[in-house]
């Protein structure tokens, strides 16, 4: 799906508003913002047509069905969250996600004039949980991890819906977690079905990349 067309082909930068959840993290306010940088940095890196940069604090998205103001982007870490935005309460809950990491939905609006139907992203907001656990040890999943998925949904945010199959990269649907030590949470990874271990972010498989060229041309 993608964005409306004065993004996609002037701005192609889609700003992030952290809401209070995560900005009252100790975890999440240093991840977001984190995860910001890396997903610019990789796209930059494969030559993508889209960038993400953090909104200012005052840019909370508006709530009206008419009102576009505000950040393209919102961010909150919590089991639930509603998100009065673009006209509509968005009600995000894992407990409906129960494998999720993070949930993404893309709030869409009908451009067309008269006629011509033209369904195009305006907003999307974002639900990470607020403090994910290790399956192995009593303790809580690295930063770097969270930051994987964090861009995973950043993923969803530009505009992908559907997951990469096959020899996949951190954009299919369940990179398998892979505990560290017990006592260094940042020793964690996530394993994409190729094998590789994230964090770092090395690259994207051509079907995600193919993906969102076709969604973001170039100018
Ligand atoms: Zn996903």
């Amino acid at each position: 799906m993608p964005w409306y067309d004065g993004i996609t082909s002037k701005r192609r930068i889609l700003t992030v508003f952290q809401g209070k959840s995560v900005t009252s993290s100790p975890i999440w306010s240093n991840v977001v913002p984190k995860a910001v940088k890396d997903f610019t940095d990789l796209f930059n890196n494969l030559k993508l047509n889209v960038g993400l940069a953090l909104a200012k604090p005052t840019e909370q998205p508006e709530a009206g069905s008419f009102q576009f103001g505000g950040a393209d982007i919102w961010v909150e870490a919590l089991e639930q969250f509603t998100f009065p935005i673009a006209g509509r309460n968005v009600n995000l809950d894992f407990a409906t996600e129960p494998f999720a990491q993070g949930i993404t939905e893309k709030q869409v609006w009908d451009f067309g004039i008269k006629d011509q139907v033209k369904i195009q992203v305006r907003k999307a907001v974002i639900l990470m949980r607020p403090n994910p656990q290790s399956d192995d040890f009593p303790r809580r999943v690295g930063n770097g991890v969270l930051g994987c998925w964090t861009v995973h949904e950043f993923i969803h945010a530009v505009g992908l819906t559907a997951h990469t199959h096959g020899a996949g990269d951190l954009y299919e649907a369940n990179p398998a977690l892979r505990s560290g030590k017990r006592d260094d949470p940042e020793t964690d990874k996530l394993e994409v079905r190729g094998g590789d271990k994230v964090p770092p972010i090395k690259t994207l498989t051509g079907d995600t990349i193919k993906r969102i060229q076709t969604l973001w041309p170039k100018p």
